[in-house]
C-alpha cells in the first residue's frame, strides 16, 4: 500500500509492516548502506521537477511569455540531482563557491547557473565569471561596484540581475506587507529614490555589466500563492518607474522559490499549477495597467522539488518513558543520529512525521517524542508522533520529507559523521553521497 502524504512516491508498506521505497526494502538499505541513512526516491525528484517546469511554462505561455525554472541547489545539491534536474530542464541556482563547484562538476554550462549570496567573496564572484554563469544576483550598491570591477580585470561583461526586497514576506499559510525591511537580503523598494532603484542605476552606469532584470524572493514554505502575486506587482512597478527614468525595460523578472510541501499526513502542499497561474495572472495585470511588455519570468524552487522526495533512515536506540507534569507519560525514542543530520527542529521548531519503517507492530499506539544522541536536550527530530507502544532498540524508524535543508544543514556536532544520501530506483539503490567516516573528521584535524 503506497504511504502516500508525507512519503517520497514510491514508498510503500508491505504486506508484513515493513516499509520500501522505490522497490528497496528499508531492512535492505539499513544493510547495505547503514544508518541513519537518507533515502532518495529519484523518481519522485525527477517528476517534481517536471511538474515544476511544465506547469509554469504552461501558465506564462498563456500570457504570452517564457519561463525559466531554477532549481535552488542549497535545498540539496549533489552531481546527480544537478544532473536530474538539468535533465529535466531546469537550470541550478547556487549560492556560495561550493554549490557552484558541484553544478560544475556536474556538467551544468555555465549559462544554466546563478549566483546569489549577501556576500559573495572575491573568489566566487570570480569563479562564476569564469564559468560563463548566466547570472549574477546582486544584493547590494557595494557589491555592484566589486562585480563590476572583477568583470572588468577578467575582461567579461557580467549579466546581473538585482535583488530587492518587496517588503512582502510569507511563510507558512499567510503573507504580511511592510514598507521598510529589516533583513540583510536585497535592496529595498521604499521610498522616492529607493535603494533598489540607486542599484538598477549602479548596475546600468557600468560597461562591465549587463542589466538582466528584478529578482525577488520572499521567503520559504510558503503555501498561500497570494504573497507571490503582492511581490509581482511590487517588482513590475519597480520595473516600471526604471523604465520611465532610464528607458531601459529590464527583460526579466524572477520570482523567486519557497513553494511549500506537506511535511505531516493531512497537509496540502502548494500546487504547482495553482501558484503558476496566479503568478502568471498577477504578471499579465500588472504589465496591462503599467503599459509595459511582459517580461521573461524565473522561479527558484529548492523544497518542493527535493523535500517530498527523502526520508531518513534511523536505527532506534534507548527508549525511555518519562512521565509529564500532567500525569502523561511521553516515550523518548533515541536513534542513531539527531540534530546533526536534521537542524530544522532545533532551528524553526519544524514539525516532522516519523514511522516504524521495519515491521508491523499491533501494540497500542504511545505519545512518543524522537530524539537524536546529541548532548543537548534540544535534539529533538519528531516533536510528538504516536508510534506503538513496542517500539524498541532495533527497529528502523523513518522520517519523511527530509530531503531539503537536511544534508545540506547537517553538521558534525559532537564529530558525529554525517550520513550517506542513497538514491533508490527501480529497486536499486546507490549512493550519491557517501557517509563520512571518523577519519575523514581526523583528517581535517592537523594536530
Ligand atoms: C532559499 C532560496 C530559494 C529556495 O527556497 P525554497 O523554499 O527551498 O523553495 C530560492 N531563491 C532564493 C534566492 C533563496 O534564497
Amino acid at each position: 500500500m503506497s504511504l502516500g502524504t508525507p512519503w517520497p512516491a514510491g514508498a510503500v508498506r508491505h504486506e508484513d509492516g515493513e516499509v520500501s521505497f522505490a522497490g528497496v526494502r528499508a531492512s535492505a538499505l539499513a544493510a547495505e548502506h547503514g544508518t541513519p541513512a537518507y533515502v532518495l526516491d529519484e523518481a519522485d525528484l525527477r517528476a517534481r521537477a517536471r511538474r515544476y517546469r511544465e506547469a509554469f511554462e504552461e501558465a506564462f505561455a498563456a500570457i504570452g511569455t517564457g519561463v525559466d525554472v531554477y532549481y535552488a541547489g542549497k535545498a540539496f545539491l549533489s552531481v546527480a540531482v544537478a544532473r536530474w534536474v538539468t535533465a529535466e530542464g531546469l537550470r541550478v541556482d547556487t549560492a556560495t563557491g561550493g554549490e557552484l563547484a558541484v553544478a560544475l562538476r556536474a556538467g551544468v554550462p555555465g549559462a544554466s547557473i546563478g549566483l546569489h549570496g549577501n556576500n559573495k567573496s572575491d573568489d566566487e564572484i570570480r569563479a562564476a565569471l569564469d564559468a560563463g554563469v548566466g547570472r549574477i544576483i546582486v544584493d547590494s550598491l557595494v557589491e555592484i561596484e566589486r562585480v563590476a570591477r572583477l568583470a572588468g580585470a577578467a575582461g567579461v561583461v557580467a549579466p546581473v540581475m538585482v535583488r530587492v526586497t518587496t517588503g512582502v514576506h510569507a511563510g507558512g499559510h499567510e503573507y504580511i506587507s511592510t514598507a521598510h525591511e529589516d533583513q540583510k537580503f536585497g535592496l529595498s523598494l521604499a521610498g522616492e529614490d529607493s535603494p533598489a532603484l540607486q542599484a538598477l542605476r549602479a548596475v546600468t552606469s557600468h560597461p562591465e555589466l549587463r542589466l538582466l532584470g528584478i529578482h525577488s524572493h520572499i521567503g520559504s514554505q510558503i503555501l498561500d500563492p497570494a504573497g507571490f502575486a503582492a511581490a509581482a506587482d511590487k517588482v513590475l512597478g519597480l520595473r516600471a518607474s526604471f523604465a520611465a527614468e532610464s528607458g531601459t525595460l529590464v527583460d526579466e523578472v524572477d520570482l523567486g522559490g519557497g513553494f511549500g510541501i506537506a511535511y505531516l499526513p493531512g497537509e496540502v502542499e502548494l500546487d504547482p499549477a495553482v501558484v503558476a497561474r496566479v503568478q502568471a495572472e498577477a504578471v499579465a495585470a500588472a504589465c496591462e495597467r503599467l503599459g509595459t511588455a511582459v517580461p521573461r519570468v524565473s522561479i527558484e524552487p529548492g523544497r518542493a522539488v527535493v523535500g517530498p522526495t527523502t526520508a531518513t533512515l534511523y536505527t532506534v536506540g534507548t527508549v525511555k518513558p518519562v512521565r509529564l507534569e500532567d500525569g502523561r507519560v511521553r516515550t523518548y525514542v533515541s536513534v542513531d543520529g539527531g540534530m546533526s543530520d536534521n537542524l530544522r527542529p532545533a532551528l524553526y521548531g519544524a514539525a516532522y512525521h516519523a514511522e516504524l519503517a521495519s515491521r508491523r507492530s499491533d501494540a497500542e499506539p504511545v505519545l512518543a517524542r524522537v530524539v537524536g544522541k546529541h548532548c543537548e536536550s534540544g535534539d529533538i527530530v519528531v516533536h510528538e508522533v504516536q508510534l506503538p507502544g513496542d517500539v524498541r532498540a532495533g527497529d528502523l524508524l523513518a522520517v519523511a520529507a527530509t530531503g531539503a535543508y537536511g544534508r545540506s544543514m547537517a553538521s558534525n556536532y559532537n564529530l558525529v559523521p554525517r550520513p550517506p544520501v542513497v538514491a533508490v530506483s527501480d529497486g536499486a539503490s546507490r549512493v550519491l553521497v557517501r557517509r563520512e567516516s571518523v577519519e575523514d573528521l581526523l583528517a581535517l584535524d592537523l594536530g
